[in-house]
């Protein structure tokens, strides 16, 4: 079980890591996906992410921030997002 600092912690260190910014965070359940952003960059997260495991909470993390570069599930959006996963922020 993560902690919402402790994920917002997360994001923070990947936004950095990615290069981009967002203005919010907001904890919201959703149904049919784990996340979503807007292009006022907001980002949006459903609570029960809060219960997976870390790789699953970074790969959902990455995605978003990434769409505040690409806004589509492109070819170049799909090695972005393996590149940092590599990676990582540790
Ligand atoms: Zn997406």
């Amino acid at each position: 079980m993560t902690t919402k600092e402790e994920f917002i912690e997360r994001v923070e260190k990947w936004s950095t890591k990615i290069g981009v910014n967002y203005k919010e965070i907001h904890f919201r359940h959703m149904k049919r996906k784990w996340a979503s952003c807007s292009t006022r960059g907001r980002l949006t997260f459903d609570p029960e992410i809060l219960e997976k495991d870390r790789n699953f909470q970074d790969k959902s993390i990455v995605h978003e921030l990434l769409h505040f570069r690409y806004p589509n599930h492109g070819k170049m959006f799909k090695q972005m997002i393996n590149l940092f996963l590599n990676e990582g922020i540790e």
